[in-house]
């Protein structure tokens, strides 16, 4: 079968892999039939994560037929030549995180010592991220093994197309926690850091968490596609900044002088060093806090809320933990999305049309392209956003 892999820093290619077979009972083989680049691949194609090996078959965002099942697959009501989408987490459906579906803290599949849980962050089994997360083979590619299938695939109903339905295993269901997660209400001015996908559908949920006001934060052409399709969000270009001002003071400018009530970090992987910091940290080194994350304590007003998405690992310095205390700032982890706990109300909000996924889709490709996507993905080219990788 045809597979995108990691072939060392900075290089993917498309090769030829043996199609993965039934291994424990819960198994399901997916032939995939669409899948996606997610922000959190650049990461890897970048090396940040040293828990890569040359010819691991990337991909966390998949949707496709069942081809073959385990014994055991079929407990929850899935049939061979069913079409699903899969959740990029990789969750037992047992332990004591899942059975409250919060699936991204599966104690199970986290291969993790309790130290590095602690200390570093990790969480549970994902697809195609590293040895660092399991070590599972990911969906960039024309079949993949789906562990605990019976939890992890959702039936796709016929009125859901794979265009639509695939964005349900990350993109999705990350914007929403990050919204709900981080407490958007009624009435808010909220700031995105971040154009990218994730921030992008972030503009959809505030709004329809009852946002008054959406202010994106980001530069160039992404600023122009928010303008064109959430035309009434204001813009903050961070690269583009009057002399003398800076995106905090903009904030401020903007909004009565006090800041918006709620910041929503929707960036991480470009502007620092990723998982880098946890392997830093490791070695005895901090590294330090994102920008990011001090002028989103510093913007926001006195008990606003901050909530942080984009990726972060370890520990880090210079962190305003002054103006956090004192102005009683609310800072969250966002973690990484429990796409169980809303994958179903999702999937109904596309149904009945109150989200539309294909408003980000810019590009359809061939899988056998999937390499060149990465590289257009990463420069941020040809106005590419999400990808409909058809296989
Ligand atoms: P993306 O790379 O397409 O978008 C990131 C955007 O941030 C880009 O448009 C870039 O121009 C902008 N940016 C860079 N520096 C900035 C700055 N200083 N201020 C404002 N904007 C800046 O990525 P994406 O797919 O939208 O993902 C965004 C982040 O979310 C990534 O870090 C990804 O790893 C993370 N993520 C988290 C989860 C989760 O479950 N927590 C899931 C998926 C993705
Ligand atoms: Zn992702
Ligand atoms: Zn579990």
């Amino acid at each position: 079968m045809q597979a995108l892999v990691w072939a060392g820093k900075n290089s993917v290619k498309m090769v030829t892999a043996k199609k993965p077979v039934v291994i424990e009972p819960r198994d399901v083989i997916l032939k995939v039939t669409g899948s996606t680049v997610c922000g959190s691949d650049l990461h890897l194609l970048h090396g940040a994560i040293v828990e890569m090996k040359k010819g691991d078959i990337l991909g966390h965002e998949f949707c496709g037929v069942i081809d073959s099942m385990g014994a055991d697959a079929g407990r929850t009501g899935l049939n061979k030549g069913d079409r699903v989408v899969a959740s990029f987490q990789i969750a037992c459906g047992d332990c004591y995180y899942c059975k409250q579906k919060l699936s991204s803290q599966c104690e199970k599949t986290n291969a993790n010592t309790l130290e590095d849980a602690m200390y570093g962050g990790r969480t549970a089994g994902m697809f195609g991220y590293s040895h660092f997360t399991g070590g599972f083979a990911g969906g960039q590619a024309e079949y993949v093994r789906v562990p605990c299938g019976d939890v992890n695939l959702l039936k796709l109903p016929d009125d859901v197309p794979d265009e639509k339905g695939l964005y349900l295993s990350d993109v999705i269901a990350t914007s929403w926690n990050c919204v709900v997660d981080t407490g958007v209400k009624e009435g808010d001015t909220v700031a995105i850091w971040g154009a990218g996908p994730i921030g992008q559908m972030c503009v959809d949920f505030s709004f329809m968490n009852g946002a008054k006001r959406v202010i994106v934060i980001d530069s160039n052409w992404r600023l122009d596609y928010i303008k064109e399709r959430h035309p009434k969000t204001e813009l903050i270009d961070f690269k583009n900044l009057p002399k003398g001002t800076s995106v905090v003071r903009r904030l401020k400018e903007m909004c009565d002088g006090r800041g918006p009530d709620v910041a929503l970090e929707c960036v991480a992987g470009e502007y620092t060093k990723g998982w880098a910091h946890w392997f830093e940290m490791q070695m005895g080194l901090e590294t330090d806090t994102s920008e990011i994350v001090n002028e989103m304590i510093e913007s926001v007003k006195n008990y606003g809320r901050c909530g942080i998405t984009g990726v972060y690992a370890g520990y880090t310095n210079h962190f305003n933990i002054g103006s956090l205390m004192e102005r009683g700032i609310r800072l969250i982890g966002n973690g990484q999305a429990p796409v169980h706990l809303y994958w179903e109300k999702l999937l109904k909000m596309i149904q009945d049309g109150s989200i539309d996924p294909l408003k980000m889709v810019s590009h359809r490709v061939d899988i056998s392209q999937m390499d060149q996507v990465y590289y257009k993905f990463e420069k941020k080219e040809d106005g590419m956003q999400k990808v409909f990788v058809q296989t």
